[in-house]
């Protein structure tokens, strides 16, 4: 199979578990309550399943767990949407609406910020910035997976869920990328929605509606096609639909 382009940037906001010791007293929940919810909010294994092969730097990946803090959400409340459900950048509740987080102040909410959100949203600026100088022009992809069941947090409760949800931006996706994604995905079996469940698809800030040579499509996994959601171990059909997946978006990505 060819390798991506060197102007692919590889998003992965979601496939951390980890939660450093030093704010573990920040959560309201005992170990067992915490690491049920952190195996139903991570995005298992997503840096293995959409980048295998990838070079290290064309990846950007957050270290942390989202109930850290949630890279993939506007820092400022006022402009995220999921703040409303207490799941802004920093969350206050679970995927079940219970107290995640014990109340936390402005300063250590801050601190959260500066050390996860920024290093992380300035790599993929200046990875963003570098491709652009070299090649003029960037794709990046949105590397997500799903449950298949909805979270009562997730905003769209429909019980059909697709096997890939593509999401895409206005702005930032061009329709014939969009269109080639769908036929991709479709043509090797899988079924396909377009921003449902999930909608839009992330870019880097400074490039928000502002630069077109900046692409992003967000592709979302369901589950249930790689891992036993009860555990968030891989199952047989792994290493398969890694390579599925990995066909389509090169062959997705030809008309660019
Ligand atoms: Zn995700």
């Amino acid at each position: 199979m060819q390798p991506f382009p060197e102007w692919v940037i590889f998003h992965v906001p979601h496939d951390s578990k980890v939660i450093p010791a030093e704010v573990r007293h920040q959560f309201a929940l005992d170990d067992v309550a915490l690491m049920q919810e952190i195996i139903k909010m991570t995005d298992h294994h997503t840096l293995e399943l959409f980048t295998r092969g990838v070079p290290e730097q064309q990846i950007i990946r957050s270290p942390v767990s989202r109930l850290v803090v949630d890279v993939e959400r506007f820092v400022d409340d006022a402009m995220e949407p999921m703040a409303t459900r207490g799941m802004g950048v920093v969350y206050k509740q679970t995927s079940s609406g219970k107290a995640l987080r014990h109340p936390i102040e402005i300063k250590d909410r801050q601190t959260l910020i500066n050390d996860w959100y920024h290093p992380h949203h300035n790599k993929l600026i200046s990875l963003t910035q570098q491709m652009l100088d070299k090649y003029n022009q960037v794709l990046l992809i949105d590397a997500h997976s799903f449950p298949s069941v909805p979270l009562p947090y997730e905003p769209d409760q429909q019980l059909y869920r697709p096997q890939i949800c593509i999401g895409t931006d206005n702005f930032h996706t061009p329709k014939g990328l969009e269109r080639s994604f769908i036929r991709q995905f479709e043509a090797a079996g899988f079924s396909t929605t377009l921003n449902a469940p999930f909608a839009g698809s992330l870019v880097p800030m400074p490039f928000y509606q502002m630069d077109s040579r900046v692409s992003s499509v967000m592709i979302e996994v369901n589950r249930a096609l790689y891992c036993d959601e009860k555990t968030g171990e891989v199952t047989a059909n792994f290493d398969q639909v890694a390579i599925q997946i990995k066909k389509c978006l090169i062959s997705g990505m030809i008309i660019l």
